[in-house]
């Protein structure tokens, strides 16, 4: 049974956690570890450490900062399958599809490495007469990062190389449910020279964030999670004077037009809804299908799901188990609720290549899902896909935009003049024409609309700079005479 506990000033903690939490194997159902979780005095211990270790970091020049990244992004890199295992061991999802997760993460860790080119701020010499202004980003502080299950390693490296690279020290609290990826990147920091304290990894559940959000010495939340509790951070980090950006859930679209190749629509559909088992916030989870393509269309599907081997993540399987029993159950609960759509292909009779204990669900498709239905309506972050059928490119373009979330939305056509009209009416932050995970690259910035981000600024790229700083602009003059002027300045 392995022991997690935090990182708090460059070291694991040493203290005895008054609760714990189960650790699995989802890919077995059994416990294989237990994590610490921490209550208010951890919150304290963390904080102040990172608090403590904040100014000597802040005053780190800008090329001792980026020859951290540099060194970390050298180590993540050459370990890279490691964290892949640790990935997959407690989240499911299939070593292949871990490493995708890492490939990721280091795209954001690339980013950051050059930001010192971004963090040049402006001049204007004589802005006045024998005036100059300048101006420069600061780092807020202490800033927190709080990660969700989904993607261990990925999301908490959106945030923390530009929180670093700003000058800000951080504390990362991870899920509960895989939280070996943040100690395997707290220990590859440290081995990257970052100094103790600048990262601290507190673990724990609300009581945990709900230390961070109050507490007075932490400047800013980067949230990433469901979007209830997304809601909750944006609201009660904010009324705490904080700088919040909190990430929530989605429904992912994918419209199909009768133009569109099938196959490719297809090959899509299923590698979008059943990748990592649907649990992502760019799974694919409602295809729509405009005119007289549904048919063809679900068939197409059905044929490849057909072939999907389901199993455990490191025999080479195309899709792993769902997280943990709970969340199994809550997907399957969806599955076996009748609300009068067509069952197309049922997953609760996929073969599984995995122990009988895991907690598996195979991909399931439903076809003629309306609207209305809570298959529909909710986000079920699992291996659950469903097809809408509208008759019209405005119909499902108005389908889209009802919807209260808007992370992400494909379109599949051959018309680029459809392409161009859906990226103008489309109201979500990420659009892929051909493409149905449009996750950007790392250096632009991920996030969505609607009540998928609630805050103004998306994560990693550009907008993560901007987030993790605050300007100061200096005006300077070296006079040799002066008289007293009580007139408000001007420029002259
Ligand atoms: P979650 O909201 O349950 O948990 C996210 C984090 O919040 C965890 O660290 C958890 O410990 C903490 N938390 C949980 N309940 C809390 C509460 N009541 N009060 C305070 N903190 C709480 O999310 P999850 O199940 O870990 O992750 C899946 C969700 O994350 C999905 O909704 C998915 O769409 C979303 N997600 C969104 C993005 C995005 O970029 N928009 C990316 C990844 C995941």
């Amino acid at each position: 049974m392995k022991a997690i506990t935090h990182w708090i000033g460059g070291k694991p903690w040493s203290g005895t956690a008054a609760r714990t939490g189960d650790v699995h194997d989802p890919a077995t159902g059994e416990v294989t570890g237990r994590v610490d979780f921490a209550e208010r005095s951890e919150v304290d211990e963390a904080v102040a450490a990172a608090r403590a270790a904040y100014p000597e970091w802040r005053d780190a020049s800008l090329a001792r900062r980026s020859s951290v990244l540099f060194a970390f992004r050298e180590l993540l890199s050459a370990r890279k399958d490691d964290l892949a295992e640790v990935i997959t061991a407690e989240h499911g999802k299939v070593l292949d599809d871990a490493g995708g997760e890492v490939q990721r993460a280091l795209e954001a860790v690339e980013f950051a490495c050059g930001a010192p080119a971004l963090l040049k701020g402006g001049f204007s010499g004589s802005a006045s007469s024998g005036v100059d202004v300048h101006s420069a980003p600061h780092p807020l502080g202490v800033v927190g990062v709080i990660s969700p299950f989904n993607f261990p390693a990925m999301v908490p490296l959106w945030f923390i190389p530009n929180a670093l690279a700003c000058g800000n020290a951080v504390v990362l609290k991870p899920s509960e449910k895989d939280p070996s990826a943040a100690q395997f990147l707290a220990e590859l920091f440290a081995e990257a020279g970052l100094p103790a304290g600048v990262l601290t990894v507190l673990h724990g559940d609300k009581v945990a964030v709900d230390g961070l959000l109050e507490h007075p010495d932490v400047a800013a939340i980067s949230f990433v999670g469901s979007t209830p509790v997304a809601r909750y951070v944006y609201e009660t980090g904010t009324r705490a004077g904080k700088r919040v950006q909190a990430l929530g859930g989605a429904k992912n679209h994918m419209v199909v037009l009768p133009d569109a190749d099938l196959d490719v629509a297809a090959d899509a559909a299923v590698s979008a809804g059943f990748g990592s088992a649907g649990e992502r916030c760019m799974a694919v989870s409602a295809v729509v299908a405009v005119g007289p393509v549904g048919d063809d269309l679900v068939a197409r599907i059905a044929e490849r799901v057909a072939r999907l081997r389901v199993g455990d993540g490191r025999r080479g399987c195309d899709m792993g188990p769902l997280v943990t029993a709970a969340h199994r159950d809550k997907v399957l609960s969806y599955v076996e609720a009748d609300e009068g759509a067509v069952l197309a292909v049922d997953g609760r009779g996929h073969a599984v290549d995995g122990a009988e204990g895991g907690f598996w669900l195979g991909p399931t498709l439903f076809d003629h899902v309306r609207p209305d239905m809570r298959l529909y309506r909710d986000e079920i972050f699992g291996p659950v896909l469903s097809v809408l059928r509208v008759d019209t490119y405005d119909e499902a373009v108005a389908l889209v935009n009802a919807n209260p979330y808007g992370n992400g939305a494909a379109l599949f056509t051959a018309s680029g003049a459809a392409a161009r009209r859906f990226e103008a009416d489309v109201e979500v932050g990420m659009v892929g024409i051909n493409v149905p995970i449009p996750v950007p690259v790392g250096y632009y910035s991920f996030g969505g609309w609607k009540d998928s981000l609630f805050g103004d600024t998306h994560a990693y790229g550009p907008d993560g700079l901007h987030f993790f700083t605050r300007p100061k602009v200096v005006t300077t003059r070296w006079p040799t005479r002066s008289t007293v002027d009580l007139g408000f300045p001007r420029n002259t």
